[in-house]
């Protein structure tokens, strides 16, 4: 293609990057898509029709200035187009794969009118990986450096934007995680057939050498104490996340062969990744029934983690319809796809057993009026109740803060379903009622995005270095 053909969009149209086979997707814990070569980046990003007023880069969290460097790379300015892509998102190769684009950057794009939206997503991915192994990094040499440190708790999307934002402004930061790999839940929740977990080990190696202390396997309030950071750091911040499971409160939870997603999916990953302490804690669904209980990205997750482990049959139950999903619908269709059979319209009332699992029983919902949320309610239909069979449930209803004995000690505030009161709208972004102690990501939000914990790090960042006045 020329590069100087507007018109592009129309002559190309949009192609996703090649999926790897069923045969390899429904085994193994790899990605599944191939990466994009040279030549389709180049005639993808090309597509872009550089809108003056871009909504794309609206819609996106961070505010990507993805047109620009679209752009870049269309021409062919990988190591320009890395940085650029650096200056708005910590994690773009994360991002590119994980964030649910179609209601976001792609979402927004004008050319989804009738002729497919720019794979933005696969562009962002496919520019930091291959600068990164061409040498890239991100370049440090203009940074002052300041005599100011701050401590990190957790080591997630929102940490890990709070560090970068800081070291490049010259704070040193130290992140404390409990766990013995950085990430979070990009590490220990999201499966590696969406995120390979290579790219965090990388993220680390380039994080430490841009000046990020890591201090892993170190949980705060256990193996050391808040006090002791408020002492010996100029401020902290908190990005611990939301761990607390959400229950149905229906009969039969407590039945053997019940399981919450999370502990299933982090125990599946410790095996891959040989962090495994206990081989007990291994949940294995191999030849089994599993029931998924959800609708949302963890729902998938554990969906597709089932189909790994080769269980014999994996239903998904959603109490509303597909329209009214809240995962990716991405992963919706890679689920279909890899054999996760959905049924809609079905909310679980009981887990039915004798000592153990044997099946679920669920009525069929019709949808009624829009809730708070604007999404529609699901309302049971009378009589319709049905037992599913299961010899395994995986209950997915989501995650809620567990605010700490130690945080009223230090007047961190939460609020009334737990949260961390640390509010964007103010002097200094993101300052809890402590002013030395700043905190974003899922655990002031709520359950959300790895992209919207990244902006919350990096604008909590801004809070800190105006708080130090650096
Ligand atoms: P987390 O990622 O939870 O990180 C918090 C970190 O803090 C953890 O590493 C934890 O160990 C550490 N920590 C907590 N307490 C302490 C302590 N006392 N001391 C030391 N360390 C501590 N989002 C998407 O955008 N796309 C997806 O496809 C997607 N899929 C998901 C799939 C699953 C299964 C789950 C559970 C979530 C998914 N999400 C997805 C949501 C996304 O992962 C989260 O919104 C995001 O990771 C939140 O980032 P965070 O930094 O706030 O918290
Ligand atoms: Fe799109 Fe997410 Fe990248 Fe923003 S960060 S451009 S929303 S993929």
């Amino acid at each position: 293609e020329r590069l100087d053909n507007n018109f592009q969009f129309i002559e190309v149209g949009r192609q996703d990057p090649q999926k790897k086979s069923l045969f390899t997707r429904k085994r193994k814990f790899v990605e599944i898509y191939e990466p994009f070569t040279n030549q389709q980046v180049q005639s993808q990003s090309h597509r872009c029709l550089e809108c003056g007023n871009p909504y794309c880069e609206w819609k996106c969290p961070v505010h990507n200035f993805i047109p620009n460097w679209l752009k870049l790379i269309s021409e062919g300015n990988l190591f320009e187009a890395a940085e650029l892509s650096h200056q708005t998102n910590s994690l773009p190769e994360v991002c590119g794969r994980v964030c649910p684009q179609d209601r976001l950057c792609e979402g927004a794009c004008t050319l989804n009118d009738g002729f497919g939206a720019v794979t933005i997503g696969n562009a962002e991915k496919y520019i930091t990986d291959t600068a990164f192994a061409m040498g890239w990094r991100p370049d440090m040499s203009k940074v002052v450096k300041t005599d100011k440190k701050v401590a990190i708790i957790g080591a997630g999307p929102a940490g890990l934007g709070c560090a970068d934002v800081l070291v490049r402004n010259g704070v040193k930061p130290v992140v404390f995680d409990r766990y013995p790999e950085i990430g979070g839940l990009l590490t220990f929740g999201i499966p590696e057939f969406k995120l390979e977990k290579s790219v965090l080990s990388r993220r680390r190696e380039i994080f430490t050498e841009m000046g990020v202390e890591f201090r892993l396997n170190t949980e705060i309030g256990k193996d050391i104490s808040m006090e002791q950071l408020l002492e010996d750091y100029d401020a902290v911040f908190m990005g611990m996340g939301t761990y607390e499971y959400m229950k149905g409160g229906f009969p039969g939870e407590d039945l053997d062969g019940v399981y919450d997603a999370l502990p299933f999916l982090v125990a599946n990953v410790n095996r891959n990744l040989g962090f495994e302490e206990n081989p007990e804690d291994f949940i294995d669904v191999s030849n089994k029934r599993v029931v998924v209980l959800g609708g949302g990205d963890t729902a998938m997750d554990c969906n597709r983690t089932s189909i790994r482990q080769g269980a014999s049959s994996v239903v998904c139950a959603y109490r509303r319809d597909e329209e009214n999903m809240p995962g990716s619908k991405r992963e919706v269709n890679n689920a279909k796809e890899e054999g996760v059979k959905f049924l809609f319209n079905r909310q679980p009332v009981e887990i039915v057993g004798d000592g153990k699992v044997e099946g679920i029983k669920v009525v069929t919902t019709q949808m009624g009026e829009p809730d708070e949320n604007g999404r529609r309610r699901a309302e049971p239909v009378p009589g319709s109740e049905e037992i599913l069979p299961a010899d395994v449930v995986l209950v997915a209803f989501g995650f809620k803060p567990d605010p700490k004995d130690w945080f009223a000690d230090h007047d961190i505030e939460t609020n009334s379903w737990g949260g961390v009161v640390a509010p964007e709208e103010q002097t200094y972004k993101f300052q809890t009622k402590n002013p030395k102690v700043f905190a974003g990501g899922d655990m002031v939000r709520g359950s959300d995005l790895v992209v919207t914990a990244i902006w919350e790090g990096r604008q909590a960042a801004e809070g800190i270095l105006d708080y130090l006045q650096v």
